[in-house]
């Protein structure tokens, strides 16, 4: 049996980072830079007032106090005048608004009388105060945004700001779904015997844009070689990456372990964890296009997303590195089966970890309370209350707190 981690490096193998691409500043939301950003422009553009208030000369409020400058502008926002500000004069003036030349520090309209044609001054000023000057946050054609760097919707701010339509990034990686198995019925569809609802299908449509990547295709596949053959030699969409589920066990009707073994570049393993045994990865079709077979039911299809498909998303998108696992107390004792990970659902509050009820690899019923997969090392066979346990916390949940 292969370790977690092995698994992983042999799926993390068969994918490079997408060949980056130019995208719109709009569209770039969430993406990976694949080349520095340089500014286009000064930030800020123009010196310009930091408060609502009274731009002044410094030197005309070195007498006593309160001293009373007649008020010879008013300048809001957005002003494009060519102002200037005489000694012994003070304009009106708003945040972000253009300083008027000479003067040289805004006094808050909060030490003030906020006067409109003579303004009462209460307080001093030294030179420069509450003056934002020009590009003295970035530089026109500084590099703002570094290879690399995940364009969070801060960067982006600062990307629009600079001026910048468009960035070289990674692309979201597309990924094709399809879910397998005679069983399965559409959501809506009412069950004849035996049938069951493709749960599956709609589970990791969600987890894949929790993680970042879009759907490029989401079907169904029956039982049936041929078809199974036929489409997953070219799967459709132009996918960077396909997923099935189900069909990989030990059955009689694992047909696409069948037909992708066949091929000869899918290999099936057994991966020493629970639940999720059957793992399955390996390239599809003349394009290579990379491909790992969950297991179908519900709860290890999630669990092996969450363990190996994340990983190579973030790899695929650019992104370094594993997603943050973080530490929590266990407040409950647990059995844990020996010799593989467990991943446990469970439902983290406070920094204590309580399995969700239902621990089953087909047990949906618990699923919506749980926030976190508790890791259990292979060699613990009981976890016990105020253990500390690794966990990972579940894509689209609400973060474990
Ligand atoms: P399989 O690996 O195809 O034998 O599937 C294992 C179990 O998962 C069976 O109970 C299937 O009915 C169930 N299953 C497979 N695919 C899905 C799906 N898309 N949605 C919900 N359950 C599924
Ligand atoms: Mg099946």
């Amino acid at each position: 049996m292969r370790t977690v981690e092995d698994h992983r490096a042999a799926l993390l193998a068969l994918v490079a980072p997408l060949a980056p691409v130019t995208v719109a500043t709009a569209q770039a939301g969430g993406l990976v830079s694949a080349a520095p950003v340089v500014a286009r422009l000064d930030l800020p553009g123009f010196d310009n007032s930091a408060m609502d208030g009274y731009a002044v000369h410094a030197a005309d409020l070195h007498g006593p106090l309160p001293v009373r400058l007649p008020v010879i502008a008013d300048i809001p926002a957005g002003d494009p005048r060519a102002l200037h500000v005489p000694r012994g004069s003070a304009a009106r003036i708003m945040t972000g608004a253009p300083l008027p030349a000479e003067a040289d520090a805004v006094v808050p309209v909060e030490d003030t009388d906020a006067g409109v044609s003579v303004v009462e001054i209460r307080a001093r000023v030294a030179p420069g105060r509450h003056v934002r000057r020009r590009g003295e946050d970035v530089r026109a054609g500084e590099p703002v945004v570094a290879t690399g760097t995940v364009l969070t919707p801060g960067a982006l701010a600062l990307v629009a700001a600079a001026n910048v339509t468009s960035v070289r990034a990674h692309p979201r990686p597309r990924v094709a779904l399809f879910s397998t198995g005679d069983e399965l019925i559409p959501l809506g569809d009412e069950p004849a015997p035996g049938q069951i609802v493709d749960s599956n299908q709609l589970m990791l449509a969600e987890l894949v844009r929790a993680a970042g990547a879009e759907l490029a295709h989401a079907g169904h596949l029956p039982d049936d070689a041929e078809a199974v053959r036929a489409l997953l030699a070219d799967p459709p969409g132009a996918p960077d990456l396909v997923l099935t589920s189900g069909g990989v066990s030990m059955g009689a009707h694992d047909t696409v372990k069948e037909v992708l073994t066949a091929t000869g570049t899918v290999e099936f393993v057994k991966v020493a964890m629970r639940p999720g045994m059957p793992q399955g990865a390996g390239t599809l079709g003349p394009r290579g296009i990379p491909v790992v077979t969950l297991p179908g039911n519900p709860v290890s299809s999630l669990v092996s997303f969450q363990v190996f498909v994340v990983p190579l998303l973030r790899r695929l998108a650019g992104r370094a590195g594993e997603p943050m696992l973080f530490e929590a107390r266990a407040g409950a004792r647990w059995s844990s089966v020996g010799g593989k990970v467990e991943y446990t659902r469970v439902e983290v509050s406070g920094g204590v970890a309580v399995p969700s009820a239902g621990q089953g690899s087909h047990m949906l019923g618990a699923l919506a309370g749980a926030n976190a997969l508790a890791i259990v090392p292979a060699s613990v066979t009981q976890v016990h209350p105020g253990d500390r346990v690794l966990c990972m916390p579940l894509l689209g949940a609400e973060a474990p707190r």
